[in-house]
């Protein structure tokens, strides 16, 4: 029987268990080997993905197309209107070619779990789907409170996590070399090309994610002071290679242990295991992919239903200068910086008073790092309905921000011309005069009010509860 490479989120051929597993067992009993990969666009978008990540994904595919006929192994793409029909034509293949052992790795999305289930289901009883481990340092169930319960805090889960990496952390697997003849790759069908420009050409191929890599260890030791600083390229760029797996977070980890010692203090790292948190609670909390709230305490609130706060939101018109420039970035490039994602998400939540959800599928539609535990993460933090989320009383003052964020006003002048003309002091919050007559709107609504309003409904609905 022969050997199938399914690839997911993985699209890379270093470090990659299930390729080099599939590599070793094809080589020992002389068998051959195929990769496939499941392309559902429909599925994609209706779990929020838009042309950005759509996009991406396309092109990543292209590159690990490329690499693996490098290593002798053709790539199948099984094109289908959803996973459920994609398992059955998976299964149909591998019978067809004859494939009896299925190396993959696993996911713990709701939707990807129902996959695997109906694979395990479907498929023929000498077909074995073998899942590695590659999101997780250390195994969720393994990764417990002293009380035996799943973290909910993110300090003492780092902490623990942390020392579990130190104790545990091996090199990532090179590219294989398997000494099969390379074969011309053939082009991938994968129907509609998606649009995206990657005007900030962030790293999406695995290549361009480790030279990125290697680029930004030279940054690192700046990034605290720089990370905040959205006029600035303080942070790494690196989070749609991570979203599609063009490289793994034990690489990133890896790369950093070469140049110093993993501490706690090290806020690079502290963020790859805040993603590696969001997607531990998957882990526990799969219903997190319905469109629950972790906390329901706050889950009640009586939010806006007119449709233009939403629309001047996204669309970057709600006269709130660094609340526009930050969705106009998104909308032009398919990347918020993180300080802006929380800023942004924040006044649409607590001052416009904007249902999450919305905030969470727009922002899923628009980026091509769009990534669900964190997106999910992100947004619930925001609303305070997450775990360990911001208190609701916690509300940025966006105009506070943007002086503090963006002093000199440079981000804001790059991404609305139209404030371009103002002197720093005046940028963050023009007058009504001034905005009139640059043809910028007034804000949408009134900042004081609206925030002192969103903190008596929080408060009701603390007593309510
Ligand atoms: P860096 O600052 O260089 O961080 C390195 C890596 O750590 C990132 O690439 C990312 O993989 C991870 N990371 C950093 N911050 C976080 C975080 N707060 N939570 C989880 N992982 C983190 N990140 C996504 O990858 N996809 C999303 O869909 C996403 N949606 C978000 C929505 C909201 C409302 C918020 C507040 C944050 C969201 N984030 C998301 C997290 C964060 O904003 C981005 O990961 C970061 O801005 C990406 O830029 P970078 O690669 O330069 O990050």
């Amino acid at each position: 029987a022969n050997q199938l490479v399914w690839f997911r989120n993985d699209l890379r051929t270093c470090d990659h268990a299930p390729l080099s597993e599939a590599l070793v067992a094809a080589h020992q009993q002389n068998s051959t080997i195929t990769a496939a990969f499941i392309w559902s666009p429909e599925q994609l978008q209706q779990q929020g993905a838009g042309s950005p990540k759509l996009a991406a994904y396309q092109q990543a595919l292209d590159a690990l197309n490329d690499d693996l006929a490098a290593l002798g192994v053709e790539l199948q793409i099984i094109t289908a209107p959803s996973w459920q029909q994609g398992v059955t034509d998976l299964i149909e293949l591998c019978v067809r070619l004859d494939v009896d052992n299925i190396y993959c790795h696993y996911e713990p999305g709701w939707d990807e779990r129902l996959r695997d289930g109906q694979f395990h289901d479907q498929a023929p009883e000498q077909m074995h789907l073998h899942r590695a481990n590659d999101l997780y340092s250390a195994p969720p169930r393994q990764l417990l409170t002293l009380q035996g319960n799943f973290y909910k805090v993110f300090t003492p889960y780092k902490r623990n996590l942390l020392a579990q990496i130190i104790d545990t952390l091996v090199a990532p697997r090179p590219a294989p070399d398997n000494g099969l003849p390379a074969q011309a790759a053939k082009p991938l069908a994968l129907g509609e090309r998606f649009v995206w420009d990657n005007p900030m050409q962030l790293p999406v191929l695995e290549q361009q994610a480790h030279e990125r890599l290697e680029d930004f260890m030279d940054q690192m030791n700046d990034y605290s002071s720089l990370r905040d600083i959205p006029a600035r390229a303080g942070t790494s760029l690196l989070s749609t290679s991570l979203a599609l797996g063009t490289l793994s977070s034990r690489q990133v980890l890896w790369t950093i242990a070469q140049r110093q010692a993993l501490t706690s203090s090290n806020a690079f790292l502290s963020e790859i295991l805040w993603r590696e948190f969001y997607k531990y609670l998957l882990a526990w909390r799969p219903e997190l992919c319905l469109g629950k709230a972790f906390n329901p305490k706050w889950d009640q609130f009586p939010w806006q239903t007119d449709p233009s706060l939403l629309q001047r939101w996204q669309a970057g018109q709600t006269g709130v200068p660094l609340v526009d420039a930050a969705a106009r970035q998104l909308n032009q490039t398919g990347w918020m910086h993180n300080r802006l994602r929380m800023v942004s998400a924040m006044y649409l939540v607590k001052i416009l008073q904007v249902d999450w959800r919305h905030g969470e599928a727009w922002f899923a539609r628009q980026l091509a790092d769009f990534d669900f535990a964190a997106n999910n993460g992100g947004w619930q933090w925001v609303a305070s309905t997450g775990v360990d989320a911001t208190p609701y009383f916690r509300i940025f003052n966006p105009h506070e921000q943007s002086r503090r964020f963006d002093p000199d006003g440079d981000f804001i002048r790059k991404y609305v011309p139209e404030l371009a003309p103002l002197a720093n002091k005046a940028i963050h919050q023009p007058t009504p005069e001034l905005a009139l007559a640059l043809g910028y709107p007034l804000p949408v609504v009134d900042y004081k009010t609206s925030r002192a309003d969103t903190l008596v409904k929080f408060k009701k609905l603390g007593q309510d509860y």
